[in-house]
């Protein structure tokens, strides 16, 4: 029990100053994104509806137990199903962090992609932090075939693309998740700075080669 309590203690601050590191630089905006980390007995905390990842109360964090019920802390953000529909299917991830990060919505927009594999594989650490990232159709706001279409990729993707909405990413530990989303962020904005050059991504054989590792 008091080991529950020092980790959700620690996790509690670990999401308040990952809020406000994603939001100071500006990868999200307003009261947009939103971050979760599953304790070791199940229950999730969760950032609460409308609260802005720059003013994160750990005290008013949202805890949800697995099944979704709110247990205490403000009422969990409207996006909630997104993270529980990652937990769903991946067993070993314990955190999750979705943004609306300028790029990775302007690439979740552009109607060229491959929906398989929206970002060429420009660097190896894009590759390693994410690997293929799916473009998942759009669907409005509190359509439960979001929920979906979320849970049928989380097995085998734990980073996707909502189409004209934004990144999810889960990992780990909270700050592998934030890694990846940041990686998956830059390479969103390198994509965009490369628009009309010829590029010369990593070849196949090189990118295989990365994500055995
Ligand atoms: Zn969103």
């Amino acid at each position: 029990m008091t080991a529950i309590l020092s980790e959700a203690t620690r996790q509690r601050d670990l999401i308040v100053l990952t809020g406000r590191s994603i939001f100071d630089r500006g990868l999200t905006a307003g009261s947009t994104g939103n971050i979760s980390v599953r304790l070791s007995d199940g229950t999730m905390l969760m950032t609460p509806t409308n609260a802005s990842l720059g003013s994160l109360d750990p005290q008013r964090l949202s805890l949800i137990d697995s099944a979704g019920r709110h247990l205490s802390g403000d009422k969990p953000t409207k996006e909630a199903f997104l993270h529980s529909c990652m937990y769903c299917r991946r067993k070993a991830d314990h955190a999750v962090v979705h943004l609306h990060s300028s790029h990775a919505v302007a690439v979740s927009i552009l109607g060229d992609v491959d929906a398989q594999d929206v970002l060429p594989p420009l660097t190896a650490y894009y590759v390693m932090r994410v690997g293929r990232l799916p473009l998942i159709p759009y669907h409005p706001p509190g359509d439960g075939e979001l929920a979906r279409a979320v849970k049928a990729k989380a097995k085998d993707h734990h980073a996707m693309l909502l189409a004209n909405h934004g990144p999810v990413v889960s990992g780990r530990t909270l700050t592998e998740a934030q890694y990846a989303i940041e990686e998956l962020e830059e390479t969103a904005r390198l994509h965009l700075l490369l628009h009309n050059r010829v590029i010369r991504p990593l070849t196949a054989e090189q990118a295989d080669a990365l994500r055995k590792k």
